[in-house]
């Protein structure tokens, strides 16, 4: 397994805009769109004047991913996302800053969350809050259309079947993220029988497998599993 190290992704290698996604003393850091303000606790740095936030990658799977060195990370600014799984919003908030243009659809369905997210909705205007259960797309699709973007962490026995529910929104060559946690689907199983087993279940929905990373140290039994859209 790699070894944890954000060095060379910055936007030189084409990851996304320097300005919104910086690597600062080797840690990943995001162009804080809501200056003065943490989010979740995480260290604020001004870099000549301008202000990011440290995403840590033991509190936010997708930072982990990019701590692990994962090769499908492509987020541009006028992107949207389906996120499901938004909790108090701490990855979402980074896409945030991310996404200065786009827009982050983010479903949660419980509440002292949901509330703490529609706070973070106050002062981030590209966060749409979903307060819904994921596996009833159909109660929030018609506010979301067809998103580049389809990132699943919820957590759930059945968070492929979620997954696959949910990708009528995602567009014909859209990419998705399922943040995969082994220990929800089966707890008696090793963690890389069920990532095969996700894997297999989303090639035969016919999904491309573009990339499985296991996101240990930062987050034990789990893995990002990357994919494409193909039809
Ligand atoms: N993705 C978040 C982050 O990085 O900031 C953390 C997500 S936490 C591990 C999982 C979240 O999924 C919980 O807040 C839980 O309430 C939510 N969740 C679980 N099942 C869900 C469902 N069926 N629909 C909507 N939200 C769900």
């Amino acid at each position: 397994m790699d070894e944890p190290s954000p060095e060379g992704r910055t936007s030189d290698e084409g990851l996304t805009s320097p300005e919104v996604l910086k690597v600062i003393d080797k840690q990943p850091y995001t162009l804080n769109m809501n200056p003065g303000v943490s989010v979740y606790g995480e260290t604020l740095k001004k870099i000549s004047g301008i202000e990011y936030r440290y995403w840590d990658p033991s509190r936010s799977k997708l930072a982990a991913y990019l701590r692990k060195k994962g090769k499908e990370f492509d987020f541009q600014e006028n992107m949207n996302i389906l996120y499901l799984g938004a909790a108090s919003g701490t990855t979402v908030s980074h896409l945030s800053d991310l996404l200065t243009g786009g827009r982050i659809f983010g479903v949660e369905f419980s509440r002292i969350p949901f509330t703490k997210l529609l706070g973070l909705c106050e002062t981030r205007k590209n966060i749409m809050p979903i307060q819904g259960d994921a596996n009833n797309p159909a109660a929030y699709s018609f506010m979301v259309g067809q998103v580049d973007i389809l990132y699943e962490d919820v957590s759930q026995k059945n968070q492929v079947e979620i997954f696959i529910k949910n990708s009528t929104m995602l567009k014909k060559g859209g990419k998705g993220f399922l943040a995969v946690k082994a220990r929800c689907i089966d707890v008696a199983r090793a963690p890389e029988k069920i990532y095969e087993q996700c894997i297999d279940e989303l090639e035969e929905a016919g999904f491309v497998i573009l990339d499985n990373r296991d996101l240990g140290p930062f987050e034990k039994d789990h893995a990002m599993i990357v994919v494409e859209k193909k039809v």
